[in-house]
């Protein structure tokens, strides 16, 4: 879909694994070391879109890929976390589950984590106006994700 950033083909620069109808991207803006996303490939808006076989290919590439990140950045725990539907905080109308890999104290009070990702929202949308990853930043967090996974495949 035309303007939707998980539908354009710059997507592919932050994807460190895909299989089935299924994509893992790096955060442009994570709000800790390892921040990524679950995107369907099709322009998806609602986790109930999917079918039930999708759903669960859905959920077991999520946990693939969240081991590929707990091993990649040495984290002990995981959170995920998905907003559907604008009254829940969705930005970007492409159906995304976030996951965070989280080690001990990594931030100050670990509830932290969700009030960071109702921010981080609007972040994911390209904008000039935002801290984000490099190029250079992204192709070596790109390059280290997609070797970790190679171990899982
Ligand atoms: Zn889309």
């Amino acid at each position: 879909m035309q303007g939707c950033p998980f539908c354009e083909p710059l997507v592919n620069n932050s994807c460190f694994l895909q299989k089935g109808g299924f994509r893992a991207v790096y955060n442009l803006a994570p709000i800790l070391p390892g921040h990524a996303l679950v995107v369907p490939v099709k322009h998806i808006v609602s986790l109930n879109e999917l079918n039930d076989s999708e759903l669960a290919e859905f959920v077991v590439f999520s946990r693939l890929v969240t081991k590929v990140l707990v091993q990649a950045f040495g984290a002990e725990g995981f959170d995920w976390s998905l907003q559907d539907g604008a009254p829940a905080g969705q930005t970007v109308q492409h159906l995304h589950l976030h996951i965070v890999p989280r080690k001990p104290a990594d931030l100050p009070q670990g509830n932290d984590w969700y009030t960071l990702i109702h921010e981080n929202e609007p972040k994911m949308l390209d904008s000039s106006s935002r801290e984000k990853l490099s190029r250079n930043e992204m192709d070596r967090m790109i390059a280290l994700l997609k070797n970790a996974a190679i171990l899982f495949l």
